[in-house]
């Protein structure tokens, strides 16, 4: 399994280079690269009995030719014949065919029967003599992932090669199971029918599902070695702060922040994730676990994604904090280094308790002097290995608090996260309306414009996003920078303009926020940069340009920047082309719930994508749906008596492999 993939006959030097495109350098790895799906020609069909549609024959030819019929369109033509008819097949601009047809011999053809130029044929077909094991042809035809230059015959060609016989395997399993590993492998390459397709699937989907369950099962038992530092629950000092507030807080508000309080009374580390849909009010929960480890003299640091979220966070919780005499502290990458040092300095020594930073918080090895608790805000946007970073500051393991609005499905959550205790936040603050969402061609503009000026009259305020930062980005996105030019110039001339993106410096983002916010803009031409969390209850209208370049889930949280004051509040997706309005961007119309907006992402787009973990490639599940409850309970209950039974993983080097990789994913702590 582990021989170089150059040894195998007829990969030379540049076939290898395409096969490592494919990450196939290994014997294994070529086994591993499985199938998209397949085409079922293992059925011979008499010519007499053609019907159209696929079809697989076992033919002699009679005859043959080829022609230029004018430039640009070769054909290559034979008659073929069995004991019962005989039949016409046709190949466009495959001129090499020619060659390959020699009267007399017999061949196994697999292609599309069908109606053309005045009588049927068979049309472009696959072609190879016969013999007891056909490749292409009279067999149900696998069909690989490609890459330019590497087509799935080369790739069926050369799993032809290996000898599976001689292959050293690794068969442990330490569960029962119908085929072996071999079985699956040889099913799924070379299936003799499409039950054994099914089988060598379910087979690789239960090892998958096992290995990930295993995975946070092993995390979990880990986990229940560490401490976390004890945060008494001061509820006298948590009610009068509660009290303060400018609203009072839902009920599931309550009840969330009272759970966060009840863990982190343990010296078992907290590892909870808060979900809640956009404008739940997540901010104001984590304030208040926050304040009840001010109160016990500890630390607190908030990470967030971005700078202009960093600095709005730092304003809220600052506001929110203030009257408790609690320091609170900005950090992000772009602030001067003197200013850094100081911040650091007084991290160091203790004297300050909160402070809200991005990803300069884990880049810069701080050291707190007290670091209890650690707040994670939209969490889905940071690699796990950043997050890891940050907790693992600490001498002893902070109390870990996430939230997020993009919810993870619960099958989901089970699997991959068994370590995590999850709350939801799913009711609403009161006097919220639902986003009025719709979908505009780019062809009517003018509308959207005169939309715009309603609203603005109306003294309210509205957001225009865009994908991209630049014109000559090459998927010609448009561009911000270009938009707020002309439309400065042009449709909204007298009306008054701010412009963010990811490459104004940190204070020129500040100040369009902070005029934005104060009313001194009326439409804020941006990027995605505003994607989470910026509160600016006023807006009420955000248009969306080149809308279906972004998931769903992005478009909710986008959409979320408005309709959090009490005006009726609208979203309007403007697609490139009015060609591109899917079904997936219609969803945005009918759904206004995240939740479900994110199982819908998830039947569309599969479990990695959601949580954005499948760009990590750690999370690379070939086959394992994570829809099926019962194989998620069988796996687990087999992962429990695996680690119960204190079973040496080393001896099963597959499954432990795989394990290694899904544990980085689980493994929140
Ligand atoms: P998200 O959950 O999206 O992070 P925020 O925490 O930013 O939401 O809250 C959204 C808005 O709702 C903020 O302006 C906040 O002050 C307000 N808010 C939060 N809780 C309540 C409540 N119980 N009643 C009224 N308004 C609230
Ligand atoms: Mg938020």
């Amino acid at each position: 399994m582990d021989q170089e993939i150059t040894k195998l006959k007829g990969v030379g030097e540049k076939v290898a280079a395409l096969l490592a495109r494919l990450n196939i350098e290994t014997t294994g790895d070529l086994l591993h690269h499985f199938p998209r799906r397949y085409d079922d020609f293992s059925t011979l069909t008499p010519l007499e009995s053609l019907s159209p549609g696929p079809v697989t024959a076992k033919v002699t030819v009679v005859s043959s030719s080829a022609r230029y019929v004018r430039r640009g369109l070769h054909i290559t033509e034979a008659i073929l014949s069995d004991s019962t008819g005989s039949v016409k097949a046709v190949w466009f601009n495959q001129p090499y065919r020619q060659k390959q047809l020699t009267k007399g011999r017999e061949y196994f053809v697999s292609g599309s029967y069908e109606f053309n130029n005045r009588s049927y044929s068979i049309l472009n077909p696959s072609l190879e003599l016969v013999s007891d094991f056909p490749k292409n042809t009279a067999r149900i035809v696998p069909i690989y992932g490609e890459t330019k230059g590497l087509k799935s015959h080369t790739i069926r060609k050369l799993l032809s090669l290996v000898d599976m016989s001689a292959l050293k395997i690794d068969e442990a399993l330490p569960y029962d199971s119908k085929i072996t590993y071999k079985e699956a492998l040889k099913m799924i390459h070379f299936p003799t029918s499409m039950e054994e397709v099914q089988l060598a699937q379910d087979f690789f989907a239960f090892e998958e599902l096992f290995a990930l369950v295993l995975a946070s099962t092993l995390v979990r038992k880990q986990n229940e070695d560490f401490r976390a530092p004890v945060i008494p629950f001061n509820e006298l000092g948590v009610k009068k702060f509660v009290s303060s507030l400018p609203f009072s807080l839902t009920n599931d508000q309550r009840l969330v922040a009272w759970k966060c309080l009840q863990d982190i009374q343990n010296s078992k580390p907290m590892n909870r994730l808060v979900e809640g849909d956009v404008g739940s009010g997540k901010t104001v929960v984590a304030a208040i676990v926050a304040y009840n480890a001010i109160l016990a003299k500890l630390q607190v640091g908030f990470m967030v994604p971005t700078e202009v979220l960093a600095q709005q966070h730092h304003k809220t919780l600052s506001k929110l904090l203030q009257p408790t005499g609690a320091k609170i502290a900005l950090y992000t990458g772009s602030m001067a280094k003197s200013k850094k040092k100081q911040i650091q300095s007084l991290l160091n020594s203790g004297e300050i308790d909160l402070v809200v930073g991005t990803h300069a918080l884990i880049q810069d090895n701080l050291t707190f002097q007290s670091l209890s608790l650690v707040i994670i805000d939209e969490q889905h946007r940071f690699g796990v290995q950043q997050r890891l970073a940050l907790v693992g500051k600490s001498s002893e393991l902070p109390h870990v608090l996430t939230m997020t609005a993009t919810p993870i499905p619960r099958t989901l959550a089970l699997t991959i996260f068994g370590d995590l205790d999850i709350s939801i936040i799913e009711q609403l603050p009161e006097g919220r309306r639902a986003i009025k969402t719709s979908i505009s061609s780019p062809n009517s503009m003018a509308q959207v414009y005169r939309q715009i000026r309603e609203e603005v009259s109306a003294g309210r305020q509205v957001f225009l996003i865009y994908p991209l930062v630049e014109e000559s980005d090459s998927l010609s996105a448009k561009s911000a920078i270009e938009a707020h030019q002309t439309l400065s110039k042009g449709e909204l001339k007298d009306l008054r303009l701010g412009l963010l993106h990811g490459r104004l410096k940190a204070d020129e983002k500040e100040q369009v926020m902070t005029d934005f916010v104060s009313g001194d803009i009326d439409i804020l031409i941006s990027t995605t940069v505003v994607e989470v969390g910026v509160d600016v209850p006023n807006a009420s209208l955000m248009v969306i340009e080149g809308a279906e370049r972004f998931g769903l889930a992005q478009i909710h949280q986008l959409r979320g920047r408005v309709g959090r004051g009490n005006h009726q509040s609208y979203c309007i997706l403007v697609p490139s082309t009015s060609q591109q309005v899917s079904k997936r961007l219609r969803a945005l119309e009918t759904i206004s719930d995240g939740f479900r907006l994110a199982e819908y992402d998830l039947e569309l787009r599969g479990p990695g994508a959601i949580y954005g973990v499948s760009q990590h490639g750690q999370l690379d599940l070939k086959y394992t749906t994570l829809d099926d409850v019962r194989e998620i309970a069988r796996a687990q209950g087999l992962a429990q008596s695996f680690v119960e039974s204190e079973q040496d993983l080393l001896k099963y080097p597959r499954l432990s492999k795989l394990v290694e990789q899904y544990k980085s994913i689980t493994h929140l702590n």
